[in-house]
């Protein structure tokens, strides 16, 4: 395989580095701050990819998308994950609830949400895990029952990112009868967030706002036209969502990123570090460099039957370079890696950068469960 994206690849890159340039404020960090006004960024960029057909790249035409390739859609994602991902909440529709809704909505599902999503007019949570199913999705208890032509859900999930600014919910289910076990039949349902019945309350953490939030379900009642799949399918579609996740997430161009600034801004200084920290940096980069092959492999066998284990191996490669580059920010900088503000090392990165890398190994399903499916892959298995 060749992992040169070539020359249209580079002219992307710096068509989107000259519209973040002119769009987003000097020491933007993101949009899950304390200043709402990054929020308000994120919206407001959005838009404008939308606009320029940038915002779902590599969407068909006809769903609202630019019509471009997944390598492209793979620059774009670099792109923005290396300048503190200007979209938001919006990647999780672009990355993997549109692609779900391509591969297993019905058309009015389709015709519904697609094109709101490719043109940045709509927030999407992911409604997986519960209390006591996060690893072990599959023992999940929020049930849907038939009610009349329709569905009655009862239940809870928890770390739900964005629920509270989110317009639409893909919530996945048991549909099983009571008595079949902890693993039966599961199916997602995509319900509005303003229906009659869901409670969102935020769950504080080091991460910021909007990031995590427990989700209540009290008889909401939905339609047989909101099941995504078939009834009792909900796993296939959940995995495949899983790993459309698990590849959109560039956290490594981030790190590279911060790792290049780190070098730069030393300057001069950079000769005084001790020689161990010069060679983690260097060491870091070529973890880095490993992680992007990875993910480019994961994006090259999204199709077919290997997508699943590839999608987890590069994400146990990214999260590992998360963390190990967060550790070696702060011990090049020392106590300066805390500070804030526009003068601060980084821009003031470095704080925000290592707080994520924490739950990176968790998040998106954690770092032993991403090793237990290669090794089935690997080993063969259960
Ligand atoms: C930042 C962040 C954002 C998130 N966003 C969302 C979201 O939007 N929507 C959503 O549905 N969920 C979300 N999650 C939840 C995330 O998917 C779960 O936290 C994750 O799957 C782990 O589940 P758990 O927290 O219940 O931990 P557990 O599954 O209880 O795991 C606890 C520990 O036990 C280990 N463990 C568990 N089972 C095994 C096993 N069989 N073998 C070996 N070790 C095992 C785990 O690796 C972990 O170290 C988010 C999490 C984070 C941190």
């Amino acid at each position: 395989m060749d992992y040169d994206l070539g020359e249209g690849a580079a002219m992307l890159r710096l068509r989107l580095r000259e519209l973040m340039g002119a769009h987003l404020p000097d020491g933007f960090l993101g949009a899950f701050t304390d200043d709402p006004r990054d929020l308000e960024t994120t919206q407001a960029f959005c838009k404008l990819l939308a606009d320029e057909g940038l915002l779902a790249l590599a969407w068909p035409k006809s769903h609202g998308g630019g019509g471009g390739s997944v390598w492209e859609q793979t620059v774009l994602r670099e792109e923005m994950w290396a300048h503190h991902e200007p979209r938001g909440p919006q990647y999780m529709g672009i990355n993997w609830v549109g692609p779900a809704i391509m591969r297993y909505g019905t058309q009015a599902q389709k015709d519904q949400h697609l094109s709101a999503i490719a043109a940045g007019d709509v927030v999407w949570c992911q409604g997986f895990s519960e209390p006591e199913a996060g690893s072990d999705l599959a023992s999940m208890r929020t049930r849907a029952t038939r009610d009349g032509d329709g569905w009655l859900i009862n239940g809870q999930k928890i770390w739900t990112s964005y629920a509270l600014m989110a317009d639409w919910c893909v919530l996945a289910t048991r549909t099983d009868s009571p008595d079949c076990g902890p693993r039966g039949k599961h199916t997602l349902f995509l319900v509005p967030m303003e229906r009659a019945g869901i409670t969102a309350r935020p769950v504080k953490s080091m991460l910021g706002p909007h990031h995590l939030n427990e989700v209540f379900f009290d008889n909401v009642r939905a339609g047989d036209d909101e099941i995504l799949g078939e009834v009792g399918g909900g796993w296939q579609v959940i995995r495949d969502a899983l790993n459309f996740e698990r590849v959109g997430i560039a956290r490594y161009a981030r790190c590279e990123s911060l790792l290049k600034r780190l070098r730069a801004e030393m300057g001069s200084e950079w000769g005084t570090l001790p020689e161990s920290i010069r060679t983690r940096w260097a060491r870091a980069l070529v973890d880095l460099r490993v992680a992007r092959l990875l993910a480019y492999r994961a994006v090259a066998q999204r199709d077919d039957a290997r997508a699943a284990p590839a999608a987890s191996a590069a994400r146990i490669a990214t999260t590992l370079c998360d963390q190990k580059v967060a550790e070696l920010l702060f011990d090049a900088l020392g106590a300066s890696a805390l500070d804030s503000g526009a003068d601060a090392a980084l821009g003031g990165a470095v704080d925000d950068h290592w707080r994520y890398a924490q739950a990176a190994t968790v998040a998106s399903g954690t770092i032993d469960v991403q090793r237990m499916l290669v090794a089935r892959d690997v080993l063969g298995g259960p």
